[in-house]
């Protein structure tokens, strides 16, 4: 295996194998069964495992514009600007999912739509000197 991750080669409304999507992408097969495990959408749930060409695109994408801009606290990754960008109003709400941490909601401050992005519960506190939060369930446990 030589060469870098590319989605350069896959077809959109293509489906692949696990095997082709890594030829496809010059991965290995671990790799690509590593990606399902961390969201990579498949599209039944018995083997041979298929995945659609555009979905295999958007996770490749997404993890290239996660590796190149890290968001700070207080950024939000906007889907629609393709770009990170702070909450509109300088508010925001925090959505608990569990112990670790939760999901943080609000809207572009450059297009004003929904942006969201999974907050630590450590990180709260800096959340909190940069934004107005409210939520519900924002501070138990
Ligand atoms: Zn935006």
């Amino acid at each position: 295996m030589s060469g870098r991750i590319s989605a350069a080669r896959v077809k959109a409304h293509h489906t692949y194998t696990v095997e082709e999507a890594a030829e496809a992408v010059n991965a290995t097969p671990q790799t690509i069964r590593a990606w399902t495990n961390r969201g990579l959408h498949v599209l039944n749930e018995t083997r041979p495992f298929l995945i659609l060409g555009c979905a295999l695109k958007t996770f490749i994408d997404d993890m290239k514009v996660k590796r190149k801009r890290p968001l700070k606290i207080g950024q939000f990754y906007c889907m629609r600007c393709k770009d990170p960008r702070g909450a509109a109003f300088g508010m925001a709400s925090y959505h608990r999912k569990d112990t670790s941490g939760g999901v943080m909601v609000a809207f572009c401050e450059e297009c004003e739509g929904q942006v969201r992005v999974n907050v630590k519960k450590a990180d709260l506190p800096a959340w909190d000197e940069i934004y107005e939060i409210d939520g519900s369930d924002s501070r138990d446990p």
